[in-house]
């Protein structure tokens, strides 16, 4: 079943209209077929009653229970050189549930936070896509990049991945039923002891994942994946 964002016209009706009804011609969805259908924070499953040049238009099936990811986690990321790469990981974070992506500037992180904040755009649509693709209502906002003395540890659980010193292992640290998890991962040139040292004494717990160094995509998709797991079970 593929899905779109849908807007709602009526008690059970859902119009697909602009772009989504251009995704939806171009996956040849015929009158009849099951959709599925996001709208304010739900999914819906439809079936595609009526279809002209301009829209489609569903009925409901059903309202899908999808339960909401276990914790609201914020994903604090060091821009990457490679905006590719903030992609990827923009898109990962979304299918895993985070609730909240801060781009965060470092001292080797991208740092113009204006071209940062143009490709806010680009990074929207692909949480958007990812949305779709998972069948996931939720979406994760995408705050404006902030510098790492500006960041604080806001959550029940505050993690900076750290690949040097003597981190704990990610599975001492308790999470069941925490609410809230906060994790920071730095750029693809690491962070500097003094960014290190500044995260601590703000409060943020340090943690190994590996003894081996991993690529910045790597570590915030795994972290996440594991914090995801962790915290539900
Ligand atoms: N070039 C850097 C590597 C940076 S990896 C170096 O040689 O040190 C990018 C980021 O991913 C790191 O800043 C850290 O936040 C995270 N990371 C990579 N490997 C990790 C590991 N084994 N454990 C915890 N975090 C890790």
């Amino acid at each position: 079943m593929y899905t779109f964002f849908g807007k709602k016209i009526g008690k059970d009706k859902f119009l697909i209209e602009g772009e989504e009804f251009k995704h939806l011609k171009v996956r040849r969805i015929r009158l009849g077929e099951e959709v599925g259908i996001i709208w304010e924070g739900n999914l819906y499953r439809c079936k595609l009653i009526d279809l002209n040049s301009k829209t489609a238009l569903c009925i409901t099936i059903e309202l899908v229970c999808v339960s909401p990811p276990p914790a609201n986690v914020t994903l604090i990321q060091a821009v990457p050189i490679e905006f590719k790469t903030f992609e990827l990981i923009a898109q990962k974070a979304t299918e895993l549930g985070v609730r909240k992506l801060i781009p965060l500037i470092t001292k080797r992180s991208y740092r113009k936070v204006d071209a940062i904040e143009k490709k806010k755009g680009r990074l929207e649509k692909i949480v958007k896509e990812a949305m779709k693709q998972s069948n996931r209502p939720y979406i994760m906002e995408i705050l404006s990049p902030t510098h790492i003395k500006d960041i604080e540890p806001s959550s029940d659980l505050n993690i900076l991945l750290d690949n040097f010193g003597d981190g704990k292992c990610i599975s001492e640290l308790p999470m069941k039923g925490l609410k809230s998890v906060e994790i920071v991962v730095g750029p693809e040139g690491g962070f500097t002891k003094e960014e290190v040292e500044l995260l601590k004494d703000k409060g943020f717990i340090t943690v190994k994942l590996k003894p081996n160094v991993l690529r910045t995509e790597t570590a915030s998709i795994v972290g996440v994946g594991i914090i995801m797991n962790l915290v539900s079970s």
